[in-house]
């Protein structure tokens, strides 16, 4: 079995804790993956002191060259992707289409840092006095503490560190418990790409000591979190006493509308992949379909049918369709909210619910697919998020009810609609509360070049993603150069002919 380390300074070293933890197969328990160092605040101050020190350097490295070994670790994640994806199935259980994705996404995530290692643009604009020049340019902040969630183990650890790096930032990196093997497979590779000792570090262990100390650090500029929106909360107050710069993408509850000139074949598959694909674990995963009443009956079996032939199980196996919950406590949790809807006012479970039966889910964390209908804005299972394969319908009687119920949730990641009529996806377009609208496509499915994140009690106005990740890792500086040998007063003197 293997036995990890923390890497602080350019070295794979112990925790001084001397603790360590499992990392567990969610689709048989009885596999360990690894074990890992449980590290404490000791541990984050060595990694914090091994990354100020590499800044200096880091700094002032070109930008074109830091962008030759982001470049590297492209096509060295490019070489390994089937390697590291069959890792990422046994460490949190998506199916191997899904953890193929997940790493694609990292390399095209790493190649977009390298196109912006040519760019990386200021802006200059006229100064209001003549004979003065007034530009800007991005400048790095220092060190980044990187937090990460553990349903996208490669993808969002490289959405973050490829683009802080690049920027000319350090790092000191703590992956989710969960998934701590992929995370240092990521950092493996950023090692042998070359980034220099001090510039990627990474700390594993528990929110509450690793996550905590990165936050109460004076030297972090910055941290860069993913994750559930109480824990966010939780990041904004500790992080914001330190006047640090705080990016927050959290949860969602997203939703499909179908409406009764769609093409319903069309919506059935985007409503599967969207409510079902990594078993429900996704920011943008679907977990409400909005459905107009001319087309509910049919549709709503249409998905149930279809919804109930899903395959589960190990998805290393590639007939497997969904896999299972990512631990214990989420499938508790999952449990928890089908016995909620249960119990809420007309609410009836209509598909799954429980753990499937049978020798193979013995030793996994399954759950079945599972669906509501006659769900209400105002139920719980409507407006918080469960994480897990679970769908809540509802019915509408017109485009203007679709939208008020898609928007009536505190969330505001992702949105879908189906439909054929223009005018109508246009004026979703324009009405819907969230951060990323999809037409005739289902709620998941973003694109590393594009910006990333959502409204509400989704995050805290940043984007990740395409260009907009770099407003986040960069601070602006703003030059003035007065080359008309007086002193020439801003708003005081005037220009004169
Ligand atoms: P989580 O909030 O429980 O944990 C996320 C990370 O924060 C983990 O590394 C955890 O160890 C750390 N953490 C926990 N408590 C902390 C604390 N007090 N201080 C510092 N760090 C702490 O989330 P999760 O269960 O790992 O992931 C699921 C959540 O992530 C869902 O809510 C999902 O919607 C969200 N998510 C959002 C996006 C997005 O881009 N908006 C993407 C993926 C996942």
């Amino acid at each position: 079995m293997k036995e990890y380390k923390n890497y602080i300074g350019g070295k794979w070293v112990d925790s001084v804790t001397g603790r360590k933890f499992e990392d567990r197969n969610p689709a048989n328990w009885d596999e360990v993956i690894g074990i890992f160092p449980k590290s404490n605040a000791e541990d984050v101050e060595k990694a914090v002191e091994a990354a100020k020190k590499a800044y200096k350097y880091w700094k002032k490295v070109p930008v074109p060259k830091r962008g030759e070994i982001v470049r590297k670790a492209a096509e060295l994640l490019l070489e390994r992707k089937e390697e590291i994806a069959r890792l990422m199935t046994r460490e949190m259980g998506k199916i191997l289409k899904e953890t193929r994705g997940d790493v694609q996404e990292g390399i095209d995530t790493a190649f977009y840092a390298f196109g912006e290692s040519r760019r990386l643009f200021g802006w200059n604009a006229p100064s209001e006095l003549p004979d003065k020049y007034a530009l800007t340019m991005r400048q790095p902040m220092g060190v980044w503490g990187i937090i990460t969630p553990w349903n996208f183990p490669i993808a969002i650890p490289s959405w973050k560190i490829f683009p802080a790096i690049l920027a000319g930032n350090t790092v000191v990196f703590k992956p989710a418990t969960d998934t701590p093997a992929c995370a240092a497979e990521l950092v493996k590779i950023l090692e042998e790409a070359g980034v220099p000792e001090g510039v990627v570090n990474i700390v594993f262990g528990s929110g509450s000591e690793v996550g905590m100390a990165l936050l109460e650090h004076p030297d972090i500029v910055g941290i860069s979190f993913t994750g559930s929106s109480d824990v966010g909360r939780k990041i904004a107050e500790i992080a914001g006493r330190g006047l640090k710069k705080i990016s927050l993408e959290l949860g969602g509850k997203n939703g499909q509308i179908v409406m009764d000139d769609a093409d319903l074949e069309l919506a059935l598959e985007g409503v599967i992949w969207g409510a079902f694909g990594t078993t429900g674990q996704r920011c943008t995963a679907t977990s409400r379909l909005i459905i107009h009443e001319a087309v509910y009956d049919k549709f709503l079996e249409m998905v149930v049918e279809r919804a109930k032939q899903i395959k589960i199980g190990n998805g290393l196996d590639e007939t497997v369709e969904m896999g299972p919950l990512i631990n214990e406590a989420q499938r508790e949790k999952v449990k928890m909210y089908v016995e909620i809807g249960k119990n809420e006012d007309k609410a009836r479970l209509i598909l799954g619910g429980d753990v499937p039966k049978g020798e193979e889910y013995e030793k996994g964390w399954f759950f079945q697919p599972t669906i509501f209908d006659n769900v209400n804005p105002s139920m719980r299972i409507a407006q918080e998020e469960i994480f897990g394969p679970v769908l809540s319908v509802f019915k509408v009687k017109s485009f203007e009810e679709a939208i008020e119920v898609l928007n009536s949730t505190n969330y505001g990641l992702s949105s879908s609609i189906y439909t054929r009529d223009l005018n109508k996806a246009m004026k979703a377009i324009e009405e819907i509360e969230a951060g990323i609208v999809y037409v005739n496509a289902p709620t998941i499915g973003a694109e590393c070049h594009l910006p990333f994140g959502g409204i509400k009690n989704t995050g805290n106005g940043h984007r990740e993603g395409g260009w907009t990740v770099y407003e986040i890792f960069t601070e602006w500086k703003t030059i003035y150069i007065d080359f008309s040998g007086k002193l020439q007063k801003a708003q005081i003197d005037t220009w004169e002919e």
